[in-house]
């Protein structure tokens, strides 16, 4: 099975909605030039979303955001829900990033919660999973993915999951310039995509993508995407930079 490499740009907390448009266009206009097989994505904050969903339109680059609620609207002060997000142009969304997880009180339940319903909108989430330091060095990683993985997944059809990525980030590897090795990654994927059999059947296993995310970065790209379950990349600090994120496109 061949599944198309998905390069996702996360910008987390970072550039006001001109900056974003600015990173945008040049990303833009780089792939207009030399258009690339993979499929990219990019996630800027909220606030910027409709600038960047203008300069996208047309160009065949996806608009994610970074979370949404469970609920379709109501009193959620600081919330965001999907059809907000699909209204200004949001195709794909990251549900249970770590820094969700541990700043924000995410869990796996909360985590299942937005899947169903960015499902039901029509989103396709990004949906992250990933170790601490101290899980991976107390050899739990493993269990720790698992855990993750089947929550985040609980009541989930497989015609829905095939609509997913998955995104693998050890928190270790997390804007720390510390990458996992590419076989790290690789024996993570390979788990990851067992248990989505297990869990499924081999052909939904076999269609769902499985980002690495973890300092990636121009440099390192190309060795972890060419391992045989690594499909893409979920990047945050890199990015950021035009050239940078071009780079791991291009490397992939
Ligand atoms: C991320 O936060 O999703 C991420 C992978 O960040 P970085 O690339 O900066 O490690």
């Amino acid at each position: 099975m061949t599944r198309r490499i998905i390069i996702a740009g996360n910008w987390k907390m970072h550039k006001t909605a001109e900056e974003s448009a600015t990173l945008a266009k040049e990303i833009v206009a780089a792939l207009k030039a030399a258009p690339s097989a993979n499929e990219v994505v990019v996630c800027p904050t909220y606030v910027a979303l409709d600038r960047v969903s203008s300069v996208l339109a047309g160009s065949g680059i996806a608009l994610g955001a970074q979370d949404m609620h469970w609920e379709n609207q109501g009193a959620f002060t600081g919330m965001i829900s999907g059809d907000l997000l699909k209204a200004v142009g949001v195709t794909y969304v990251i549900l249970g990033h770590s820094e969700q997880r541990a700043y924000f009180g995410e869990t796996d339940a909360t985590v299942n919660k937005k899947v169903i319903k960015a499902l039901a909108d029509g989103l396709s989430p990004i949906v992250c999973v990933g170790e601490t330091l101290e899980e991976r060095e107390g050899n739990i990683t493993e269990k720790v993915v698992e855990t993750q993985l089947r929550g985040a997944y609980a009541d989930i059809s497989a015609a829905d999951a095939r609509k997913t990525v998955v995104a693998y980030e050890p928190v270790w590897a997390i804007g720390t310039g510390r990458t996992a090795t590419s076989q790290q990654a690789q024996d993570v994927h390979k788990y990851i995509r067992g248990l989505l059999a297990s869990i499924y059947d081999a052909a939904t296993a076999e269609s769902v993508r499985i980002q690495y995310g973890g300092s990636m970065k121009p440099e390192n790209a190309a060795e972890l995407l060419a391992q045989p379950d690594v499909d893409g990349g979920l990047i945050g600090g890199a990015a950021l930079k035009a050239d940078a994120f071009l780079g791991i496109i291009g490397a992939a």
